[in-house]
């Protein structure tokens, strides 16, 4: 999943049933009772925190209609296979950072006695996961151009070739540059050409200097 890993941590926890519920607070006998705090519908267990109470049930129909077309009791698992089926991995995603945000709204209540709109954490998750995934391309960037070139191994050549379109100017131009183990330069050259597929171009010329 591409989520931050306080999210992917929550995920887990909760496909293990890990999560400090009602019900799993009153089995370690931390609580006397496993209503939910919420609704007092019914005991409190992961699918019912995240999904199914009153409180947060109608806010999930924005997002995943797919979950919407039986009121069947399915556990946690259940819930994220019947997202998958639509066969988008981004729906997981989707899924696990509403479902993280739920509970977050519902720590807010229990440690904070907040009572935040279910719209405005999901909202905030799904900003967070834009935030994630944009630093995340961001570095990938930065390691792909901190990538530099290296030498050929010994007793061979390396050859590198680029093309440029000068528009303004209707010219193409192809450059060369052949160097050795220790970088030293064998041969370097530039042309002009009228091709357009400038960087095959290139290659090709760059091919014929280096193996006339
Ligand atoms: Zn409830």
């Amino acid at each position: 999943m591409k989520v931050p890993n306080r999210v992917k941590i929550f995920a887990w926890r909760a496909f293990k049933n890990g999560l400090p519920t009602r019900r799993n607070l009153k089995a370690r006998h931390i609580v006397q009772e496993a209503l939910c705090e919420w609704c007092t519908e019914g005991e409190k267990d992961v699918a019912h925190a995240l999904y199914y109470c009153l409180s947060v049930r109608q806010s999930w129909k924005h997002y995943f209609l797919v979950l919407m077309t039986d009121d069947a009791q399915l556990d946690i698992i259940q819930l994220a296979l019947k997202v998958m089926s639509k066969r988008k991995p981004e729906d997981l995603d989707k899924f696990f950072l509403i479902a993280w945000s739920m509970w977050h709204r519902r720590n807010q209540k229990v440690f904070e006695n907040k009572i935040l709109p279910t719209d405005q954490v999901i909202v905030h998750a799904l900003i967070l996961a834009k935030d994630y995934k944009e630093a995340r391309f961001q570095k990938q960037n930065r390691k792909l151009s901190s990538c530099c070139w290296q030498a050929p191994p010994q007793n061979a050549l390396k050859l590198n070739v680029d093309g440029v379109v000068f528009d303004t100017l209707n010219r193409v131009r192809v450059g060369l540059i052949l160097r050795n183990t220790s970088c030293e330069v064998i041969l370097v050259a530039s042309m002009q050409e009228n091709g357009v597929e400038i960087e095959l171009l290139a290659i090709l010329r760059g091919l014929q200097s280096a193996f006339p």
